[in-house]
């Protein structure tokens, strides 16, 4: 279900996202359970958007008009076992996907930090993990169908609508929907993660050759106490090692140490530097699905830009310098991943191997406080903002960041002559 708030019987729901900072009050709220009610409702609605899990940040989904969600059209619709390829209803869940491949011996090649996402809305916006040879979802996609504005449904992929498909993968609902995703997994594999604390020094000189030494690597920054959670994944064939539950749990922890640092930001630093009590290195073998979600109930909003891989490292520490500097009130620690670069005309990471940093502020703090100090640094880094992230970039500035913008944007108009998917957010970023 996507964040609904409670309303009186018969009056229509308003939305919120998942941090609480976005929010609309659309006309009228769909469910389409199969393709051809999904056409229906399109055809019906002169403006609409389409909502996955509601998971991004910015406000993408608004809408005061019809607001679809994919919830029905969920599941399996066939698989390919040659090929290792899978065709997935869009509105599949990720936490649901995960079970369902296991069972036909595949799995998603990399996946993000949670799996609330739906397959499209993670596709859409260019969703990614962390690895230096692996792509954000978008580029694990081969084909897809998608119900355009006048309720047609078009077939995509490299041998058909070539230039739809080539920029359709990271398109934010503008082109229309994506009813059913094809993907190029791998066979199921187990991963081992390793977790340990160590100094943001060691972070800073070694990372470049650990990043080569692990399928997966990332770090989370605590900047006011010069240290960092390190964690690698890498494939294994151990037999499934289980943590035992542990109390406080990191999330309960983290939620304590927002709260007091909330009200008290100067014991940041005494805390951060008291890690070491809480964080103990830690090792776990699961199947990649179950290793790869992390559990996220602190609730906050975040930034993130996507920095040429090379400079990465050097925008971090200016990032964490610059937060000291400024001590700034924020306890959440800032995220350090790597992307492979792909073809895909509006994805973050076009044509660009990436390393993708992320700043978080507590959704009871204001954000902007953090993100107007730090979204300069990304910009003199010729950062790319995470489309389903905060950030205040224009359909100027964008353009200047997209060698394929134009293109995209003609092939938008030729699919939505009447805007019917452009909603006040959409209008910003592409028209300015
Ligand atoms: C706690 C948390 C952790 C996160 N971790 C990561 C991470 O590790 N890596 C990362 O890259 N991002 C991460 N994100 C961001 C998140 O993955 C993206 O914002 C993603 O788009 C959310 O998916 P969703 O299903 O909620 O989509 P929504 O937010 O509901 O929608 C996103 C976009 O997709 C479009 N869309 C949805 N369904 C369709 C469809 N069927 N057809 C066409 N367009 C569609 C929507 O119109 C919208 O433009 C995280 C977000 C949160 C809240």
């Amino acid at each position: 279900m996507t964040n609904r708030t409670h309303t009186p019987e018969n009056a229509t729901p308003s939305w919120k996202n998942w941090s609480g900072l976005q929010q609309s009050n659309p006309s009228h709220y769909a469910t389409p359970h199969d393709q051809s009610a999904l056409s229906q409702v399109i055809r019906q609605s002169d403006k609409c958007r389409v909502v996955g899990a509601g998971h991004s940040f910015t406000p993408l989904v608004c809408t005061d008009h019809t607001l679809i969600s994919l919830d029905g059209l969920s599941g399996l619709v066939r698989h390919d076992q040659n090929l290792v390829q899978s065709t997935i209803y869009a509105g599949t869940r990720l936490k649901n996907l995960g079970p369902m491949l296991l069972g036909i011996n595949q799995g998603l090649a990399n996946q993000g930090d949670i799996d609330e996402q739906s397959l499209a809305g993670a596709v859409a916006t260019g969703t990614h993990g962390t690895g230096q040879n692996l792509t954000c979802l978008s580029g694990l996609v081969e084909g897809f169908q998608l119900v355009t504005a006048n309720g047609e449904l078009l077939e995509c992929d490299r041998a058909q609508n070539t230039e739809i498909f080539t920029a359709g993968r990271v398109a934010l609902g503008s082109f229309g929907v994506l009813s059913q995703i094809t993907m190029q997994n791998v066979p199921s594999y187990r991963l081992k993660e390793q977790i340990s604390l160590v100094p943001l020094d060691d972070i800073l000189t070694h990372m470049d050759q650990w990043k080569t030494a692990h399928r997966h690597i990332e770090c989370f920054v605590f900047a006011h106490g010069s240290k960092a959670l390190l964690k690698t994944l890498d494939p294994t064939t151990d037999d499934i090692q289980v943590l035992p539950e542990s109390w406080p749990s990191e999330d309960t922890l983290l939620t304590a140490c927002c709260e007091i640092t909330r009200a008290l930001p100067a014991l940041s630093p005494q805390i951060q530097r008291m890690l070491g009590v809480f964080i103990k290195p830690t090792t776990r073998v699961d199947w990649s699905s179950k290793i790869f979600p992390a559990v996220r109930e602190t609730r906050f909003n975040e930034m993130e830009y996507q920095i040429p891989a090379a400079q990465g490292l050097a925008c971090l520490a200016e990032v964490v310098a610059t937060l000291k500097k400024h001590k700034a009130p924020v306890f959440f620690p800032i995220e350090y991943r790597y992307v492979k670069g792909d073809d895909i005309w509006l994805s973050p990471f076009y044509q660009q191997d990436s390393a993708s940093i992320s700043i978080h502020q507590y959704h009871k703090q204001d954000c902007w406080e953090i993100f107007k100090l730090i979204e300069p640094i990304f910009w003199k880094y010729q950062g790319r903002p995470h489309w389903g992230k905060l950030h205040t970039l224009s359909a100027k500035q964008l353009k200047a960041l997209y060698p394929c913008w134009d293109a995209f944007m003609a092939i938008r108009e030729m699919l939505d002559p009447t805007q019917k998917w452009l909603n006040p957010h959409l209008k910003t970023l592409f028209l300015g």
